[in-house]
C-alpha cells in the first residue's frame, strides 16, 4: 500500500510510498510532514507523530529523466527489501530468475533477493524446474522510486515491527 505522495523540497509531486517508508523519511529528518491523516498516528517506543498523507523533502533532488532505472544488484537488494523472494528472510545475495547459463540477464524483472542458502539450493534452474516459486513477482522501479528507496534505506527494516499504526 502505497499511501503517502512525497513531494520535492520545491513541492514538485515526485512519487509515493508506503507510509512506514514515509515515516523512516521523516525520522531521518530527510522530510517533514506536509499533511497528516486526521485520525491515524504512528506510535512506537520513541515516536508519537501524525500519519504522514503528504511529506516533503528537506533537500532538493534531481530526478533524472531517464525512462528506467538503472540496474544494480545493491538495487535489486532495496527493491526487495533484503528479503529472500523465496523463503521471506533476510537476503544477501541476487538470484537469476532464469539463470545466467540459460540466457537470463542482470534486468530488474529476471533478479530478486534471496538468502544465500536458497540462491545456492535453486543453482541454474528455474524457478519451476527448482520446485520454489516466487513469493513476490520482481518489478521494475521507477527513476523516483529508486531514489527513494535509495534515500530510505538505512533501517526500514527494523521500523515496521515495532511502529504501530493506531487510530487516534
Ligand atoms: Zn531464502
Amino acid at each position: 500500500m502505497r499511501d503517502t505522495l512525497v513531494l520535492n523540497a520545491s513541492f514538485e509531486p515526485l512519487s509515493t510510498v508506503t507510509l512506514n517508508r514515509a515515516v523512516v523519511l521523516v525520522l531521518q529528518d530527510k522530510a517533514v510532514v506536509e499533511q497528516a491523516h486526521p485520525e491515524l498516528r504512528m506510535r512506537g517506543a520513541a515516536v508519537d507523530i501524525p500519519a504522514p498523507r503528504v511529506i516533503r523533502l528537506c533537500q532538493y533532488v534531481r530526478v533524472p529523466f531517464r525512462r528506467r532505472a538503472p540496474w544494480s544488484r545493491r538495487g535489486v537488494l532495496v527493491r526487495d527489501r533484503h528479503r529472500c523472494a523465496y523463503c521471506g528472510r533476510r537476503a544477501t545475495t541476487v538470484d537469476h530468475v532464469v539463470p545466467r547459463s540459460q540466457g537470463g540477464q542482470d534486468t530488474w524483472l529476471n533478479t530478486v533477493a534471496s538468502c544465500a542458502e536458497d540462491n545456492h539450493r535453486k543453482a541454474n534452474r528455474t524457478p519451476v524446474e527448482a520446485g520454489m516459486p516466487l513469493l513476490r513477482e520482481p518489478f521494475e522501479p521507477t527513476p523516483a522510486d529508486a531514489m527513494l528507496l535509495a534515500l530510505a534505506q538505512d533501517d526500514f527494516a527494523a521500523l515496521p515491527d515495532w511502529l504501530v499504526l493506531d487510530a487516534a
